[in-house]
């Protein structure tokens, strides 16, 4: 009994339980290590520091099988701050500084598609993880278990390079539609008591030191209009089980709740992510780097430093 006791006494005691915490999420290969690993280390980041993250990446994959059974399959966390009024930079050690700060952990959620379920889980508040696996290399880093903590905002990652070549963007735009609808069910069921407080999305169009990269402008609007598509699909769905297909979709919303399964203002013609701010969730989608020369990881940063 007393070391089950101590043990809820040190968990309790700890401090990082109650830190906010911002998902990284995404397809695989999109940057989301590379960025936690920015975030972390600052630009100096050494290979070798990179490479414990992606070592701990490539274990997640090779346990996918474990994984799927398994459900304490869990993220790479990190601990970081912001200054109080957000305007300090990933670069700047604000404990040494002896500056007032806000800290937060930053999640890398596995970007595979049998393990996205992880992230949608954290995303809807039904954490399926039970502790994180922290890299324990850094006084930034730390030892809770984030999946207690309360989800401010999603980072989605996505790699413009590759939505160039059209191939990827399915798939992206996928995941994406996934994790929005998530979220919009989440402030849905909210209704009737409190509503739960709203969590912000960034898209961040990473590679834009690569010169096949789309501009963050054709990330969205090529992620608008499959976004737009997928929800047609899925409508398409819905009309060919019961109702008839020329009758329109709002009617067939009326039928029944799949309404609750519609991305964005039910019944319309196009998907915009302003349409997300009907159920209160903000979507930005701003173009950076982690790698190479371009406009860098500054803007996203204090995207979230603003959120914090
Ligand atoms: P994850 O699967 O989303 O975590 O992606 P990783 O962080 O593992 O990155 C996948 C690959 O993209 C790695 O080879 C990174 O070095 C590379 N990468 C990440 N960010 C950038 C970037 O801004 N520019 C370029 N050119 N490559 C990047």
């Amino acid at each position: 009994l007393v070391p089950i006791l101590l043990h809820f006494i040190l968990v309790a005691a700890t401090p990082y339980s109650t830190l906010p915490s911002v998902l990284l999420v995404g397809p695989s290969g999109a940057g989301k290590t590379a960025l936690l690993t920015l975030f972390e280390r600052g630009p100096l980041a050494t290979h070798t520091q990179q490479q414990q993250h992606k070592d701990e990446k490539q274990r997640q994959l090779n346990n996918t099988a474990v994984a799927l059974t398994h459900t304490s399959q869990a993220p790479a966390t990190v601990e970081l701050s912001v200054s109080d009024d957000g305007a300090s930079s990933f670069r700047d050690d604000l404990d040494a500084a002896g500056s007032a700060h806000k800290k937060f952990l930053l999640v890398d959620t596995p970007g595979h598609a049998k393990l996205r379920r992880h992230a949608l889980a954290r995303i809807q508040g039904t954490t399926a993880t039970t502790a994180a696996a922290v890299t324990t290399t850094t006084s930034s880093s730390s030892s809770d278990s984030s999946s207690k903590s309360k989800v401010k905002a999603v980072v989605f990652v996505v790699d413009a390079a590759a939505l160039a070549d059209g191939d990827a963007l399915p798939e992206t735009a996928g995941y994406l539609y996934e994790v929005l609808l998530s979220l919009q069910k989440r402030m849905g069921a909210g209704k009737g008591s409190r509503a739960p407080a709203s969590v912000p999305v960034l898209v961040a169009a990473n590679k834009l030191d690569l010169f096949t990269a789309l501009p963050a402008a054709l990330v969205r609007s090529n992620l608008e209009a499959e976004l737009g598509r997928i929800r047609r699909t899925r409508s398409r769905g819905l009309l060919d089980s019961g109702v008839g297909a020329d009758e329109d979709v709002a009617a067939a919303g009326a039928a029944g709740d799949e309404s609750d399964n519609w991305l964005g203002e039910y019944g319309s013609d196009k998907f915009s992510f302003k349409q997300m701010l009907e159920f209160d969730i903000e979507v930005d989608v701003v173009g950076g780097n982690v790698i190479g020369e371009g406009p860098g990881a500054d803007r996203w940063w204090r995207w979230i430093a603003e959120r914090i």
